[in-house]
């Protein structure tokens, strides 16, 4: 199957079964933007109560894992989408959060300039960089295309071309280099503009008034609205560093170009945890959270073989990091080597507590080094408050050092989509082979824990059936179905990812006992009905 074949028909399957839908389908579509259809709310919920049981509930200073460098604490926090304008300049954001994009003056098109790809083409002494946005496998296809209609050649004259080896993206080509581009929706070279900044953040306007004073923004991550509410934490829970805040909701980015299905939205959901420690232990902590975070990815299915955390050069890093590690994937969408960014850890230092505490202080008040322009003055405002932390025991007072593992619910939902989707093989009754789909989740995350199927629809066996459904039904999503043959309805769970099959045959009538089938290995056995809801407890949760 090639790749592109294999992300179609995810696509066709997610939209099919009620994963997914495009956002406003019926008026066109917004690019950017995509819906959870009732078995994709299910899965990404799935996702996100499992990061919250593992990450925030099943800690405390008394039960922690033992890779821990210390035991610590966890609580949580749910902010709003729009906040305060200054924290966003304090962030970074509102200066520093932009891409570099590059418009083309023919189409009036815009792309990412460090997204935009191509090669180096010539013909005789005539060099030309030709742009695509074909997906990769039909990358060349497409440069070679476009090349020779733009040197006026046809498809027999492929031989006088000359391709350069290498894929290269715009922001890698020299600037004098730029005027031979030919861009991805033209057929003139030197269309594309310089490149030019972008800031990611939507702009809204609160209340009546409609002037830049009621400019705010929609949040471009969740993590400020953790930052801005440290003390609050602090004092209302009297929790101790060390200690997390976690966070799971929506944020917002005006991505340039949206692609790859889910994987660059534009309104999407992270879940993040910042991190408090004492900053002599903040390197430990870095460490714990890389490991940690890349494991939980595992646990829950992804294959290792294609995983990987890969530390950011020192050139890559964000104003605020002294370190930062990313837990990669391979998606299927990308060329193979190429792997895609499921989870920044970051180690922020104490960029975020110290940057939202400068500003307007009371000097006499103030604990903290506000950093001074050539006028003196501040370099932005801050709150002004005293965001330290004072340790009780020590006395010692410090702005606390944060660890940030941040990941994103649409992109974990979606590399989960993408390691499930197996074809296999399946003989039809008549012996002809045909193909079907298995949707292989973790059974902590598919969408619904079981289905409960009587063999017919007599001798009293819907009945037991909706006596079990009713039991499991209390504890879990489960599907009742009493439609078509017991094999196109395993099947059919299958397809949805439903982990066990538990069915009510003749000899349930006998001795009250049930078959239960798992869906992977398809393996059969038989336990009594007052057993199904442990039986089922004990193998999802
Ligand atoms: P990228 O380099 O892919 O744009 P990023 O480094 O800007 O991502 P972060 O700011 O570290 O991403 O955000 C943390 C996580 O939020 C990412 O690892 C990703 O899972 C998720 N995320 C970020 N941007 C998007 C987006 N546009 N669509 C879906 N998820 C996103």
């Amino acid at each position: 199957m090639t790749v592109e074949n294999l992300m179609d028909k995810l696509v066709s399957h997610c939209k099919a079964n009620g994963f997914m839908f495009q956002s406003s389908e019926i008026y066109g579509g917004l690019n950017g933007f995509w819906d959870y259809g009732p078995l994709g709310v299910e899965l990404k919920r799935n996702i996100k109560d499992a990061w919250w049981k593992d990450m925030y509930q099943s800690h405390n200073e008394l039960a922690c894992p033992p890779s821990a460098p210390s035991t610590y604490d966890m609580v949580g926090l749910d902010c709003t989408i729009i906040m305060h304008p200054q924290v966003w300049k304090c962030s970074g954001h509102y200066d520093l959060f932009h891409d570099f994009m590059v418009d083309c003056r023919k189409t009036k098109k815009r792309y990412r300039f460090d997204q935009l790809r191509g090669r180096w083409v010539s013909q005789g002494p005539q060099r030309i960089f030709v742009t695509t946005m074909a997906e990769p496998e039909q990358e060349q296809e497409d440069i070679a295309r476009r090349a020779l209609k733009f040197f006026n050649l046809r498809s027999k004259d492929i031989e006088r071309l000359t391709f350069e080896e290498r894929v290269l993206t715009l922001d890698k080509l020299d600037e004098a280099d730029r005027a031979k581009v030919l861009g991805p929706d033209t057929d003139e070279i030197g269309s594309l503009t310089d490149p030019r900044e972008f800031n990611l953040m939507f702009k809204t306007y609160v209340g009546a008034l409609s002037g830049e004073e009621g400019a705010a923004f929609l949040r471009p991550e969740t993590a400020q609205g953790i930052f801005v509410n440290f003390k609050n934490v602090v004092d209302s829970t009297r929790i101790r560093v060390p200690f997390g805040v976690a966070q799971v909701g929506k944020s917002f980015r005006n991505e340039i170009t949206p692609r790859n299905f889910t994987f660059r939205s534009r309104e999407f959901e992270q879940m993040e945890i910042e991190f408090f420690c004492h900053p002599s232990q903040s390197a430990n902590w870095y460490q714990y959270w890389r490991n940690r975070r890349l494991q939980w990815y595992k646990d829950l299915g992804l294959d290792s073989d294609r995983l990987r955390l890969r530390e950011h050069e020192q050139d890559e890093l964000s104003h605020y990091s002294c370190g930062t590690a990313d837990i990669e994937y391979a998606f299927p969408f990308l060329p193979p080597g190429e792997y895609g960014e499921l989870e920044g850890i970051a180690h922020r230092g104490d960029f975020d507590l110290r940057s939202h505490s400068e500003g307007k202080l009371d000097p006499k008040k103030r604990p903290l080094e506000v950093e001074l322009d050539e006028q003196g003055s501040p370099k932005h405002r801050g709150s002004g408050k005293d965001l330290t932390y004072r340790d009780d025991l020590t006395n010692e007072r410090f702005i606390p050092h944060v660890i940030e593992p941040s990941a994103g619910a649409d992109r974990a939902t979606l590399a989960f989509l993408c390691q499930a989707y197996t074809e296999i093989q399946s003989s039809e009754s008549n012996g002809k082979f045909e193909s079907r789909v298995v949707m292989r989740l973790h059974p902590r995350i598919a969408p619904y824990k079981a289905a409960v199927l009587p063999l017919v629809k007599k001798d009293g066996m819907p009945e037991i059936a909706a006596e079990i459904y009713g039991a499991l039904k209390k504890k879990f999503n489960v599907f009742y179905d009493e439609k078509s043959a017991i094999g196109k309805r395993y099947w059919r769970q299958d397809k949805i990812g439903t982990p066990y099959c538990i069915t009510v045959d003749s000899q349930t009538l006998v001795d009250r006992t049930v078959t239960i089938r798992e869906r992977d290995s398809m393996e059969q056995w038989r336990i009594g009905i007052d057993q199904v809801v442990a039986e089922i407890e004990k193998r999802v949760c």
